[in-house]
């Protein structure tokens, strides 16, 4: 018998902390690596009598989000309680939105948004070990600073089907947040967090198979590496005749073992009911109109105006958009000197920029985007070589300055026809053999002869110019 074939179904949930300057609901500021349980009041830690105030700027920056994923604004959305126990959860629920979001039916690239809505987050439990800050027992730690910053979470449709698919999504969700400016998008640190929710069917079924929700993954690569993880996982189950348990499940990037966190609870579990303390959130005209006009102008877009406008190919135009301050230098450059041709210096910028300096956005470097688009010009212009291009684009990342001055002081200028000629003969005597097979029509043995040159000029040589002097000199 053939072995089914099955096909995954995917859906995300992310949890995007905002970059507001206080808490959901209190006036705490919100801190990462402060000293623990610093900043709290009797709101976020729920003593009897507190009552919450909304965040004016995290419904701004919710909006802001919504209408980035082209989500349609609820006129009208109100706030609910979750209620469970957890020792991060000091009031014993967690104030978030249910059946009314801040927005829903969007869509970022091809994937449908369900919803996006605002919540707060919950403390931090510090697992200590004997190895850890407690010395004397293992134990468990709450540090409330985090608890009550403010959160969107935004939930796809199950719309993905391969854990690559996953991993492009959130690289675009999480530029486009970035651009947007809402949230530091840190992985590490925990201010973007994505939860998968998996299941499997046999390609060409309609209707869904059980679903298991990988936790708190905390970067691409380990969500895309735990998505395969559980998509093979459950096909082992289901091919050995078994079915799938709906679970919460947590997976090792160390080991790749997935291991269970406790079986998954229905929305019914946790007795949504609307928190009587907050007033609903009702957009003004106004609100919306100043969410909109701060939203600029986000990586797909802009990855599409670079290939129509500026024609450049399509994985260029995603590199420059994705990173944004990439691409901000780049039209910097572009503006900053007319003459230099959009598609070569935006090679220079994501090949041998990039290459120098890694991790590092270009604006903290000593490079000018005026100097960048300049030495293009001058390699275009054929003034100085590519290769002597790459050496003053090392002077410039280390040290900063204007192309031209560095071509003059190192003496990196093209090599001129009266010093080539020399070259030239010398190579010709040089290698013999070679000028014996190129005479005989072996047209690749001019390589020798080409290197020559080059190794003498140290790089400074129009390869077209020498090729055609050897040609001429051995009148070929
Ligand atoms: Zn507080």
């Amino acid at each position: 018998m053939n072995a089914v074939e099955y096909e995954p179904v995917i859906g995300l949930e992310i949890h995007v902390q905002l970059r507001t300057r206080t808490k959901m609901f209190c006036g705490c500021a919100l801190s990462f690596g402060d000293e623990p349980n610093v900043h709290t009041c009797p709101v976020c830690l729920g003593h009897p009598g507190s009552l919450p105030v909304t965040n004016a700027q995290a419904v701004h920056y919710g909006l802001m989000i919504a209408m980035a994923l082209e989500c349609t604004i609820a006129p009208r959305s109100i706030f609910h309680r979750k209620n469970y126990f957890y020792p991060d959860l000091p009031k014993g629920y967690q104030i978030s939105q249910y059946d009314i979001p801040l927005g829903r039916d969007g869509h970022l690239g091809d994937v449908r948004i369900h919803r996006v809505h605002l919540e707060e987050d919950a403390a931090k439990l510090v697992h200590a070990g004997s190895s850890g800050r407690m010395h004397t027992a293992e134990a468990s730690v709450v540090d409330f600073n985090r608890g009550g910053t403010p959160l969107v979470e935004i939930v796809t449709e199950p719309d993905i089907r391969t854990a690559e698919q996953a991993g492009d999504f959130l690289r675009l969700l999480r530029a486009t947040l970035k651009r947007t400016g809402v949230s530091d998008v840190n992985m590490e640190e925990g201010s973007l967090r994505c939860d998968a929710n998996i299941s499997i069917r046999p390609v060409g079924e309609s209707n869904f198979g059980t679903k298991t929700e990988l936790k708190n993954m905390n970067s691409f690569r380990f969500i895309e590496r735990g998505i395969d993880a559980e998509v093979a996982r459950q096909q082992e189950i289901l091919r050995g005749g078994g079915e799938v348990e709906q679970e919460t499940l947590h997976y090792d990037p160390a080991t790749g073992a997935i291991s269970s966190l406790r079986s998954k609870e229905e929305a019914h579990d946790y007795r949504y009911f609307p928190e009587p303390d907050l007033v609903p959130i009702v957009p003004t005209e106004e609100m919306l109109e100043r969410a909109r006009a701060e939203l600029p102008e986000l990586p797909a877009a802009r990855a599409e105006r670079f290939e129509r406008e500026l024609g450049l190919n399509a994985e260029t135009a995603r590199l420059l958009s994705f990173r944004g301050e990439l691409g901000d230098f780049f039209e910097d450059a572009l503006g900053a000197d007319g003459e230099v041709e959009p598609a070569t210096l935006a090679n220079w910028v994501t090949g041998d920029l990039v290459a120098r300096l890694g991790d590092t956005e270009p604006q903290q470097s000593k490079v000018e985007p005026r100097a960048l688009a300049r030495l293009v010009e001058l390699v275009s212009a054929k003034t100085i070589s590519q290769s002597a291009g790459k050496t003053v684009l090392d002077v410039l990342a280390a040290e900063g300055g204007d192309p031209e001055r560095i071509v003059e002081e190192r003496s990196l200028g093209m090599a001129g026809a009266d010093e080539l000629e020399g070259i030239v003969d010398r190579a010709l005597e040089a290698n013999p053999q070679a000028v014996e097979e190129l005479r005989g029509g072996k047209a690749k043995a001019i390589g020798a002869i080409v290197g020559f040159v080059m190794r003498e000029t140290k790089g400074r040589a129009d390869g077209g110019e020498v090729n055609r002097l050897v040609r001429e000199k051995l009148q070929l």
